[in-house]
């Protein structure tokens, strides 16, 4: 089996190229680095049955001989990324998902979107799932990921039914792991590199909003499941363990063993209040259930940020000091999360 991975240097991409080639595939990895790493896959530059290229998606595939599946991950996936890359992000959505959909079909192979719980928005169902349509803003910061993905779903909907392309679309809920860059500037990574370097943790809002966090070992699982099988999706794939993000700093400062306070800062726009998946179809379809719970993905991410990161963890520090890392101007509560015993998993601040 010869596995095309857009994105395939990027936290997910490159955990799915190690499964690939664990399994015994080939696999070419396409991957600008704009926000992924060539050190997300070095281990794996002398491996005859892997390739790295570098390119930008969305404007060709540079890759020649038969390929099975494509697995379309290409995208800036962090709101800080995102936010930086506002033109960058709607360009892979749309013209990188179209030259990955013409790619899969001049090769006859199966093509896996890599789409997201952003396309449900702000929900206004709950737990999520999939035949609910969403609640997104169009024309807010977030619009430019979040539109790009539903459009990168329309079209992938579309070259199934009229060029008969073998797509499966799952849309991926926060998954977290090993490989995050830790000034990435999402809620995990954030969280342990401040404990990790002893500064406050950033909340945003009051807190109180939810989400429900994947460890990137299930994630992939999933991942594969979907390319090994014929399901159009759209299926959710995710942890449905909701927190709030105050009870994520507790879990944090509670594995970490630090003694940071924590801050809270303005929540930004339009980030959703909650989030769930329900994962019934990927069960039904795929057979696939999450693992790894949360406590116990946390543990093993803190120990990769404690040992095999640690000199990245440090150098994230100034980045990640006051929170926003787009230099928003923000109103600091120093608040001190009370010591927790170790048995505790769900105290309040
Ligand atoms: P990431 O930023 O680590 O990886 C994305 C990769 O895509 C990077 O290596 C980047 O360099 C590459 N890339 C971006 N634009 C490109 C272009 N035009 N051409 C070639 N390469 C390009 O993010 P991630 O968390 O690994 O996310 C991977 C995919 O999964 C994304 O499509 C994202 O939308 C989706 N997803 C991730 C999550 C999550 O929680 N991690 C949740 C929902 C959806
Ligand atoms: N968040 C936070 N502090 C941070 C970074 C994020 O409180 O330092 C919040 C953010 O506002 C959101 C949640 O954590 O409510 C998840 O944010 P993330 O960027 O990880 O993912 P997404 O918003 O895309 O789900």
């Amino acid at each position: 089996m010869r596995v095309l991975i857009t994105g395939g240097a990027g936290f997910l991409g490159s955990h799915l190229c190690d499964r690939f080639l664990d399994r015994g595939a080939e696999v070419l990895c396409v991957d600008d680095l704009s926000t992924g790493r060539l050190r997300n896959v070095e281990h794996r530059i002398t491996d005859p049955r892997f390739s790295f290229v570098e390119a930008d998606v969305s404007v060709r595939i540079p890759v020649d001989g038969p390929v099975d599946v494509v697995a379309h991950l290409a995208s800036p996936a962090s709101p800080p990324d995102y936010h930086r890359r506002p033109l960058e992000t709607l360009a892979v959505g749309s013209r990188g998902t179209e030259n990955a959909l013409q790619f899969a079909a001049a090769h006859g192979a199966r093509f896996l979107l890599a789409s997201t719980s952003e396309v449900y928005g702000d929900p206004q169902v709950h737990p999520q799932e999939e035949s609910y349509w969403g609640n997104v803003n169009p024309i807010g910061p977030r619009s430019v990921y979040d539109e790009a993905k539903r459009y990168a779903e329309a079209l992938t909907s579309a070259y199934r039914r009229t060029e008969g392309v073998d797509t499966g679309i799952v849309r991926i809920f926060n998954t977290y792991g090993p490989r995050m860059r830790p000034h990435d500037g999402r809620v995990v990574t954030s969280f342990i590199a401040q404990a990790l370097n002893g500064d406050p943790l950033t909340i945003y809002g009051d807190g109180a909003q939810t989400r429900s966090f994947c460890y990137v070992d299930d994630l992939v699982r999933g991942l594969v499941a979907m390319a090994d099988s014929d399901d159009p999706g759209p299926t959710n794939l995710g942890n449905p363990d909701e927190h709030t993000m105050i009870e994520l700093a507790e879990f944090v400062l509670r594995l970490t063993g630090s003694s940071s306070s924590v801050e809270f800062h303005p929540l930004p726009q339009d980030d959703p209040t909650r989030r769930r998946p329900s994962i019934e179809r990927a069960r039904r379809t795929l057979g696939w259930a999450p693992e790894i719970g949360t406590e116990e993905g946390l543990r093993r991410c803190v120990e990769y940020f404690r040992t095999r990161a640690a000199d990245e963890v440090a150098a994230a520090r100034a980045a990640l000091i006051g929170g926003q890392m787009d230099g928003a101007p923000v109103a600091r509560v120093p608040v001190t999360v009370p010591a927790m015993r170790a048995s505790d998993t769900a105290a309040t601040v």
